[in-house]
């Protein structure tokens, strides 16, 4: 008889996203003639550039030719993206890492759980608190996590790291040493971010303990202040402890699309063992490739016309955030992120719980946000909104969050 993996029992039964999915259709069933504005998506909205699209009907030219047609795809992706992602993510900021410390990928949502494959499942993992849900659902997943406390809302055997206002959003040190440590800088979804001297903390503390920094840089794009790094290898001794994810979903509008890529150096080390070898062997094993035409894309988005374009649409989606902040401030709320992120996290009013505020905003604004709670036991009575809608549809949304 064959048995499933019960891990998968354990996982607390109702998405987030389904949860909320499920009330606004409700709501709107019950109200057809209301204008529901979300502010809730975590997806972009602007379409793929036209540098990427050139580049995309190129490569499907090519792929109608037999003399330039494309099969498999190397293990670890085309050489041409992987050095258009040398120079320009890490060369150019100062740092220095090998083509083949370059995996490119489908994603980092793929990566950040895949890469517990190379993993024991005896290893204790902390995470910041509040943060993407993918990191501890997938390491429940693999039986990492102990059981979950439905009270609690937290599993026993994760350290949660809780960034609140207290805590300025940031993690601090925990009192317990942990072997894997999830950053994701700028934060999903309170938008929040360290300094670079922070960061080495960090590594400094993984290196001294003997732990592995997975840091998720997915919104690295967004970043405006000088002393937010770009990439955790900016900071000294980042490749000893370090796996760093990207993604060109957030920056360059690929999640349709599909594109992202994992940096493990060859001097991380357990016990002697390269890590950057396993993931390679895993890779090869149980990855199929990123597409030909999708990697031709992805190096458009180096091109200096693609440069360019991807730059206005992550200033178009921050002017969205600036808008949010500038009139929830007015409206006289507590807020937080939306300067280096496309996140603005806020504090829910007078003593409401995330999701009391979520229905408050659905019923009176007609304004689908997302509940603080739903990202981990610390982000209870927070709230998120996120600058990827319209201008237009923002503009009116916070024009009537002003009116409530
Ligand atoms: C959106 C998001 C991702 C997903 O990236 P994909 O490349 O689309 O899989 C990864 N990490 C965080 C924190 C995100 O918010």
């Amino acid at each position: 008889m064959y048995k499933i993996n019960e891990n998968y029992l354990k996982l607390p039964g109702s998405y987030l996203f389904s949860n909320i999915g499920k009330k606004v259709a409700a709501y709107k069933e019950a109200n057809p003639d209301k204008d529901v504005i979300s502010l809730g998506i975590g997806d972009v909205t602007q379409p793929l550039c036209p540098a990427v699209i050139d580049a995309m009907h190129k490569a499907v030219d090519e792929m109608a030719n037999a003399e330039t047609f494309h099969g498999y795809a190397p293990d670890l992706g085309y050489e041409f993206l992987r050095s258009a992602i040398r120079d320009n993510d890490y060369k150019a900021r100062g740092v220095d890492i090998a083509l083949d410390e370059i995996f490119v990928s489908d994603g980092a949502k793929s990566d950040s759980g895949n890469i517990g494959d190379i993993f024991s499942v005896d290893n204790k993992i902390a995470v910041c608190d509040p943060v993407y849900p993918v990191y501890v659902d997938t390491n429940a997943m693999a039986g990492r996590t102990g059981e979950y406390i439905a009270e609690q809302e937290r599993w026993s055997n994760v350290i949660y790291m809780p960034c609140t206002k207290a805590t300025n959003f940031a993690p601090e040190l925990p009192k317990e040493t942990p072997d894997i440590i999830y950053l994701c800088f700028p934060n999903n979804p309170t938008g929040s971010t360290i300094t670079k001297s922070q960061l080495q903390e960090w590594v400094d503390y993984a290196n001294k303990v003997g732990a592995v920094i997975i840091y998720d840089a997915a919104y690295e794009a967004y970043i405006s202040e000088d002393d937010v790094p770009h990439t955790i290898y900016e900071c000294d001794g980042a490749k000893t402890c370090a796996i760093e994810l990207r993604s060109f979903s957030k920056n360059a509008g690929f999640t349709g699309t599909r594109l992202g890529f994992t940096v493990i150096p060859k001097e991380l080390k357990s016990n002697g063992v390269m890590l950057n070898s396993l993931w390679a062997r895993r890779h090869g094993t149980k990855f199929n490739g990123a597409p030909y035409i999708i990697q031709r894309a992805g190096e458009a988005v180096y091109s200096e016309a693609g440069k360019a374009q991807t730059k206005e649409q992550v200033a178009y989606y921050m002017n969205n955030a600036k808008v949010i902040m500038d009139g929830l401030k007015n409206a006289g709320f507590s807020v937080s992120g939306g300067v280096n992120a496309p996140y603005v996290w806020l504090e829910t009013p007078d003593g409401m719980s995330s999701w009391e505020f979520f229905d408050h905003l659905l019923t009176n604004a007609n304004i689908v946000g997302t509940p603080g709670s739903g990202f981990g036991p610390s982000g209870e009575g927070y709230f998120r909104l996120t600058a990827f809608g319209t201008y237009e549809n923002t503009l009116k949304a916070i024009e009537r969050i002003k009116s409530l």
